[in-house]
């Protein structure tokens, strides 16, 4: 028996032994049967009388690759390893569709891509002849020739061929020339029924075919059945999360059973956690990986010898970045030179940077440029040393990828076919490519329901079919012609996709087989295909007639995964006093889930590492350099308004302090130690910018009148509903009148709109305003440090009297005053929101609906898109926007 695919013949060799036990047989004659790739290599390989070699399809991607790096176009070119594939499939269409065309004689006239494309065709040609290698493509054509030449007296054995949609003329030959041969298609039956129908949605059409599944299972246990579904990629997880789902049961204490299935779809080898942390540590050895790269591989625990060492690593991980010490990539020296000094000591645990460099060192002590084969042998001893694979136990599939892995690996070995040798980066360059293109499924376990493409459906039998996804658009599926061959050669020769016909054409030999491979078959689709109206599928419709529309019942919802319950419950906060100053009570405003999860359940979220200074880090130099500006004579700065205008080199003076800052936090393992990982002329770039940023908010100060700073970075303890708030206010200053103003600097828009309402968005300086600050209070501003528009917005009992001479009576500061109204509605708020954090309020209610969850990180936590609906609020703008 031939087969069209591997998975197809495990799938006839199962169906054969079932039969057999079926029919009471104890022992009986395993069935010959063979993919069709394979059956024609080993063939060849018997016929053959030359010393040729067949290529591999890595083998002949590499030479291709090779090819084009060394042609004219080559240095041009930004993805030549995509070029090398389509290079490839287009000699293997040219070998199926047109073999004469390799003749060459015709290739001349070609012009553009296909030009440049039979200029590497020459030159692959030439090389093969040179190696002494074919290509796989031509093994077809050759054999063919081969059994030809030396007839066999006693004649071959026939040959039946299972799930072949469509024969080449290239094997038709091949299978004329070996002898008799049978091509066998399921037959129509009189037993069959076929329907088609339209859902509503998507959600309908799946939970429908899942109730269809279930009803033919509980009928009969033994069934087969098949699911078939167009872009099955992107449907999987949809179909999973139905397949799983529990039916409702009525009250009936007898729960629905589990359904029984499994994909054929597989995925690249190189997306497995075996596969892709050996990459990853193969790639560690020579370059840095990426921050999430090593996340990833810590928690893989591919390559960590114990579980105490896997949590040492992820807290070394999470100290570091506690302490804003993280960067976008680590080399392996960079790990083991890391050390946190002070209340955050953490280094990563010398066994496993010790292993690294082990690993690393092997790698250096060997040659530089080896054969293929030296390296894959070098690789397991690289990887064994580095701590590879881990210390997990391993399940069955975990095993499977890692015998796919070994054997991926070893076909990397014979990259050396034409004697090529390479260094180790080229070696891991060509692994990560056959790691990509290997699609990796692990062996069916033989579930009664097959999820499967309609495609790889070919050569499989079942007792019913369902086939989702039907509508125009996808059935039949559009594929785009090869790139480098001549479009007209394409149609002239019927290659796939060359047409809409051709498509169409290849479709519909797959609709009528699935339409023929089981009693019951069902087409569907949903009339709603992402948020777009489709159309149903006219190929399936000359088939079966127009759709007919899901009964109600037929699409009832599925049971929810979750039940509602509305929690009325609360937990007091237990403690009497919260970190996090004034922030929490902000969240409980935002969302009371927000303050639950950040404070009391101690979430965060980790700051993704960036190349330069990151937002919060920029924010804190400026905090620093403005807090030391303002510290008066002992510490090299200034106290007030009188000794800010006798400045006479205010920038001078501004530099001095910027480049203080700056030198300290680049030699201090505590305060702004994240500088201590930039280079010296990224620094000065940062320190020019802060100097001009800083003068230019200094000179705008400079108009101010009179005012004395009273202190920076004041810390304070307030109290708010029996809680105790520890804050820090950035800046007060005591102005003529004796009075206090509040400042806290901003570096972007933020506006006095986020103290109103009785959910403000910002209750920091309210706070401040209503708590720590008593009597005596002028005003609460906002001193938004931004280039080329530096100004203060917020509230002040007399902004013309207070803050600076000239103000417009138009100016938002001095049309809306600070009142004592407003003082004391601040505390009412402020305070009901701290005595509902304290209460242990937690709702799920984001203030401003998908606005605020953008900015939060407890979607997974909260499930907030779980819910029906999440109202989606106005993006509004602060409304005053500049004040002064
Ligand atoms: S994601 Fe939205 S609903 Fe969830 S906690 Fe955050 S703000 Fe609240």
């Amino acid at each position: 028996m031939l087969v069209s695919t591997e998975r197809a013949a495990r799938s006839v060799q199962t169906a054969f032994h079932a039969a057999r036990r079926a029919e009471g047989q104890s022992a009986w004659r395993t069935p010959n049967v063979f993919a069709w790739d394979s059956w024609v290599r080993d063939r060849w390989m018997e016929s053959s009388a030359s010393e040729l070699m067949l290529l591999n399809a890595l083998q002949e991607q590499t030479l291709w690759l090779r090819i084009i790096h060394e042609s004219r176009t080559g240095l041009e070119l930004l993805h030549p390893g995509r070029l090398a594939a389509a290079a490839q499939q287009a000699y293997q269409l040219l070998a199926n569709y047109s073999p004469k065309t390799l003749a060459g004689s015709t290739r001349p006239q070609w012009l553009g891509d296909p030009a440049m494309f039979a200029e590497w065709l020459r030159e692959f040609e030439k090389r093969c002849r040179r190696e002494g290698v074919i290509s796989t493509s031509l093994a077809t054509q050759q054999l063919a020739e081969a059994l030809q030449e030396v007839p066999e007296p006693s004649g071959r054995p026939p040959l039946l061929l299972i799930g072949f949609d469509h024969l080449l003329e290239s094997q038709k030959t091949l299978l004329d020339s070996w002898g008799p041969w049978h091509l066998d298609q399921p037959e129509p039956s009189d037993r069959q029924s076929h329907q088609y129908f339209a859902a509503s949605d998507s959600v309908a059409e799946v939970a429908t075919c899942v109730r269809w599944l279930r009803a033919r299972l509980k009928e009969n246990p033994d069934a087969q059945l098949i699911v078939v579904s167009t872009d099955l990629q992107a449907r999987r997880g949809e179909l999973e999360r139905a397949l799983l789902d529990r039916p409702a049961t009525n009250g009936s204490e007898n729960a629905a059973p589990d359904l029984d299935f499994e994909f054929s779809l597989g995925v690249p080898l190189a997306q497995t956690s075996i596969a892709r942390s050996a990459l990853l540590l193969m790639r560690w050895l020579f370059e840095p990986l990426s921050e999430h790269e090593i996340d990833w591989l810590i928690t893989s625990g591919h390559c960590t010898a114990s579980q105490n060492e896997e949590i040492a690593l992820a807290e070394a991980m999470y100290k570091l970045r506690e302490r804003g010490m993280e960067r976008p990539q680590w080399s392996i020296d960079d790990l083991v030179d890391f050390q946190l000094g002070g209340k955050s000591q953490a280094a990563f645990p010398t066994t496993f940077t010790a292993r690294l460099l082990a690993a690393r060192r092997q790698l250096q002590q060997t040659k530089q440029s080896q054969s293929p084969l030296d390296w894959v042998n070098l690789t397991h001893r690289l990887l064994e040393s580095a701590g590879w694979p881990g210390h997990r136990s391993i399940s069955s599939i975990a095993f499977q990828t890692q015998r796919r892995w070994e054997t991926v690996l070893d076909t990397c070995g014979s990259l050396g076919f034409d004697g090529t040798m390479m260094d180790w980066e080229e070696f891991v360059s060509a692994t990560a490519t056959a790691l990509t293109s290997t699609i990796f499924a692990p062996e069916s376990t033989g579930a009664r329901i097959q999820i499967m493409g309609p495609f790889e459906s070919a050569g499989q039998m079942a007792d019913g079919i369902w086939f989702l996804g039907a509508h125009d658009e996808s059935w039949p599926s559009r594929g785009t012609p090869n790139a480098l061959l001549p479009i007209a050669l394409q149609r002239e020769t019927a290659m796939p996709h060359a047409s809409p016909l051709s498509d169409w054409s290849l479709a519909n030999e797959v609709t009528q087989r699935l339409i023929n491979s089981a009693d019951e078959v069902i087409f569907s689709y949903s009339r709603h295909a992402d948020g777009i109206e489709a159309r149903p599928s006219r190929l399936v419709m000359q088939h079966l007639g127009n759709p007919t529309a899901l009964a109600t019942d037929d699409c009832a919802t599925r049971a929810p995964l979750t039940e509602a319950f509305e929690d009325s419950s609360r937990i007091p906060f237990p403690h009497l006093a919260v970190s996090g100053g004034s922030t929490p009570l902000t969240n409980q405003s935002m969302c009371p889930f927000r303050a639950f999860g950040i404070t009391r359940l101690a979430t965060f979220e980790w700051e993704p590492a960036e190349a330069g200074l990151s937002a919060r880090q920029r924010g804190q130099l400026l905090h620093d350099v403005l807090n030391r500006v303002w510290s008066g004579g002992n510490r090299g700065g200034i106290s007030s308004l009188e000794e800010l205008q006798q400045l006479a080199d205010l920038s001078g003076f501004v530099g001095t302090i910027v480049r203080n800052v700056i030198e300290s936090g680049a030699n201090s393992r505590r305060r702004n130690s994240f500088l201590s990982r930039f280079p010296k002329r990224y620094l000065e770039l940062e320190a020019e910018r802060l100097m001009r940023l800083v003068s230019e908010w200094l000179a705008y100060e400079r108009e101010r009148l009179p005012f004395a700073i009273e202190g920076t970075e004041i810390k304070s303890e307030v109290t708010i509903a029996g809680l105790t708030f520890s804050v820090r206010m950035d800046r007060v200053d005591t102005l003529a009148s004796g009075k206090k103003l509040l400042i806290d600097y901003k570096s972007g828009s933020d506006g006095p709109t986020a103290w109103a309402s009785e959910r403000p968005d910002n209750v920091q300086l309210p706070l401040y305003a209503t708590f720590a600050v008593n009597s005596d209070l002028e005003g609460l501003l906002f001193g938004r440090v931004r280039p080329h528009d530096p100004d203060f917005c917020g509230r002040l009992r007399d902004a013309s009297a207070s803050l600076r001479l000239g103000l417009s009576p138009q100016s938002a500061l001095v049309k809306n005053p600070l009142t004592d109204q407003q003082l004391s509605y601040w505390r009412e708020v402020i305070e009901r929101l701290g005595e509902e954090f304290l209460a242990g309020r937690a709702e799920v209610d984001p203030k401003d609906g998908t606005k605020t969850c953008d900015s939060c990180h407890l979607q997974a936590v909260c499930r907030i898109y779980e819910q029906p609906a999440v109202p989606i609020s106005d993006d509004t703008q602060d409304a005053e926007g500049s004040d002064a």
